[in-house]
């Protein structure tokens, strides 16, 4: 159907979760989620709206419409603040409305040598909080979170191992409460012309679904979505709420400076939904995951080191067909 690229805001420290204030303003920021923004959101929003302090009845202004923008809205909105999104692109236009959309709550968060002591245990709290808040939208109408299944296959032929060339914080392995687990299975138990296939379960995020919830339990709440940009931070703080949350995303490298944030390049590649093939796969470095709003191809590249430090937002034609055609031999040789 169409071509998505986006970058993910990655922050070799890890998310930057703090308060800051100028003059008699309160900016407290929350971006830098690389690959986890969706994972982590619910979690990093509520830490970030404790920040802010709210009040019953104080305005409070938010910069950012993606994920981390509207979660942190909404629980501000919850907590009786007045709550203002202002943001360049809205829900649907932004990077967030890009992403695969699964649960990979450590995918890109930092770099080992670069974040703090405790982040793994800070981690961890992110991770269980917003596992479980993920796990309420399950059932409810648009099925903006399901559990769908997920093979992972191994090629006869697969493509030679290479480690990344940056030390990724791989956090995930130790907490398998948070995770689905998965079975090898037997070759007469599947039809793939693999080597080996192992069958396990994943949290899926109907993007679409999920953006539109969020939405609108924000403005049930009294909020307002105003499109807005901004050329530098004196503009934000010429807002005339107190308190403003910085939730702009790879946008804060020249919104606010935040020079050390890394882009991250990644592609998918859109096929119509097939809501009757509702599973998600990953062979040979591409990724398959059947959505509610959509099929999701992704060549992922042999290493998280794919795609760091490229900004650029082009559609790669040669990546779609490599990824289509490594899927495509897979079900042309399925297995009767
Ligand atoms: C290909 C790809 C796949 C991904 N898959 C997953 C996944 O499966 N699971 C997962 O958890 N995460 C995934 N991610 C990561 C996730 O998408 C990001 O971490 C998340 O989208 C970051 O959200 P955000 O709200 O901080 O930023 P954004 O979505 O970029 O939103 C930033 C907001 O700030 C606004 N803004 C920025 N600058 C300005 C300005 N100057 N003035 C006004 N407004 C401004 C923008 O307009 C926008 O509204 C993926 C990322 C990519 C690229």
């Amino acid at each position: 159907m169409r071509i998505t690229v986006c970058t993910r805001p990655f922050r070799p420290a890890g998310p930057r979760i703090e308060a800051e204030a100028f003059g008699d303003k309160r900016v407290v920021h929350n971006y830098g989620h690389g690959g986890s923004g969706w994972s982590l959101s619910w979690a990093c929003a509520q830490e970030a709206a404790a920040l802010a302090q709210p009040v019953q009845g104080h305005s409070i202004a938010v910069i950012g419409a993606g994920v981390i923008g509207l979660t942190t809205a909404l629980r501000l909105a919850e907590s009786g603040a007045a709550v203002t999104i202002y943001a360049k692109d809205l829900p649907h236009e932004t990077r967030s409305a890009r992403a695969t959309g699964v649960w990979s709550p450590s995918s890109r968060i930092a770099l080992s040598s670069k974040v703090a002591d405790g982040f793994d245990d800070r981690w961890r709290g992110w991770a269980r909080t917003s596992y479980l808040t993920h796990q309420r939208y399950i059932g409810t109408l648009g099925q903006p979170v399901d559990i769908i299944p997920f093979y992972s296959l191994r090629s006869h032929t697969p493509p030679p191992r290479e480690w990344a060339s940056h030390d990724f914080l791989h956090l995930g392995g130790r907490m398998n409460d948070i995770w689905f687990g998965s079975q090898t299975l037997p070759d007469e138990a599947h039809q793939f012309p693999v080597a080996s296939a192992r069958r396990g379960a994943d949290m899926v995020f109907n993007i679409a679904a999920y953006t539109d919830r969020l939405i609108r339990d924000f403005l049930s709440l009294g909020g307002r979505i105003i499109r807005q940009s901004f050329n530098d931070r004196s503009e934000v703080l010429a807002l005339p709420e107190s308190v403003i949350m910085n939730c702009s995303g790879y946008g804060a490298k020249t919104l606010w400076g935040a020079e050390e944030l890394v882009p991250v390049r990644g592609q998918i590649n859109w096929m119509p939904p097939q809501p009757e093939a509702r599973y998600g796969l990953y062979y040979e470095d591409v990724y398959v995951l059947s959505r509610g709003d959509g099929v999701v191809v992704q060549y992922t590249g042999p290493n998280e080191d794919y795609g760091y430090g490229i900004e650029d937002e082009t559609p790669d034609r040669e990546e779609m067909r490599r990824a289509v055609e490594t899927v495509g031999s897979l079900f042309s040789e399925w297995r009767a």
